[in-house]
């Protein structure tokens, strides 16, 4: 039986895929992944991505300002987001969040984009999808601020320890994993994968990036869903087919998707 995915983080419109998207998307569904959100990252990114859920039924879009480019959004660009943000095929805003290990735009210019499409996302009522990276409590303490449970979100490739997956569940955000949590050395997200409650879980691959083991060091598509998905199966001592068939069941909850 083949496995009924939901690859919740995806950038399908992205230049990686511009040749061979066709083949890309055949094969994802060959390997059961028959729903994936493909996910802006500034106004440009997220205009290609509502165009390709407009063309593909079995993609929806998300629209937001990724924290690498939040230097760039000015009012202008937070108009277009929101208009975008209305399209039938938008399904969350994001990605938005922080990221303090790369650091490519400035700390205050991260916090103030973020501040502001979590405005979008509780007015629209639409889900957050969050990008964290060595920023947690400054994130944690905006998206509480900022009341993210009330339309609720993904923690999106979560990258923490239980601990830090407890305070994100506290806020009502689902946990999202992707292709890291089958690397050998990736003990934190195996305990990660074991203790977040079934129907607050979903799984990603994030592609073209973060590919899952064999795959490191490729271009990840969302074919490899299956290879995360088989990882965290095995993890919590489930079988395959159920698990992935509940998982679809929380993204789609949570994203409004038939
Ligand atoms: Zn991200
Ligand atoms: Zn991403």
């Amino acid at each position: 039986m083949t496995p009924d995915l939901f690859d919740t983080h995806a950038h399908l419109h992205f230049p990686q895929f511009a040749s061979d998207l066709d083949a890309v998307l055949a094969r994802a569904r060959e390997a059961g992944v028959r729903r994936m959100l493909t996910i802006g990252t500034d106004v440009e990114t997220s205009r290609a991505a509502v165009a390709l859920a407009v063309q593909e039924p079995d993609v929806w879009a998300a629209v937001g300002v990724h924290p690498h480019d939040a230097a760039g959004a000015d009012d202008p660009a937070f108009d277009a987001i929101e208009r975008l943000a209305g399209g039938e095929r938008v399904v969350a805003i994001g990605e938005i969040g922080l990221d303090f290990f790369r650091n490519l735009s400035p700390r205050d210019a991260q916090e103030r984009v973020l501040r502001r499409l979590l405005g979008v996302a509780r007015r629209m009522g639409k889900p957050a999808l969050i990008h964290c990276r060595e920023a947690h409590d400054a994130a944690l303490e905006i998206l509480a601020a900022e009341k993210v449970g009330e339309a609720g979100g993904i923690m999106h490739c979560f990258s923490g320890d239980t601990a830090l997956a407890r305070r994100c569940l506290d806020l009502g955000l689902v946990i999202s994993l992707a292709g890291p949590v089958t690397y050998p050395k990736a003990r934190a997200l195996g305990e990660v994968a074991r203790f977040v409650p079934a129907d607050r879980l979903v799984i990603e691959t994030d592609c073209p990036f973060l590919p899952p083991e064999p795959h490191r060091g490729k271009r990840n598509e969302p074919a490899y869903l299956r290879l995360t998905a088989a990882r965290v199966a095995e993890l919590r001592g489930e079988r395959l087919e159920s698990m992935a068939a509940r998982l679809t069941a929380t993204a789609c909850a949570l994203l409004r998707i038939p």
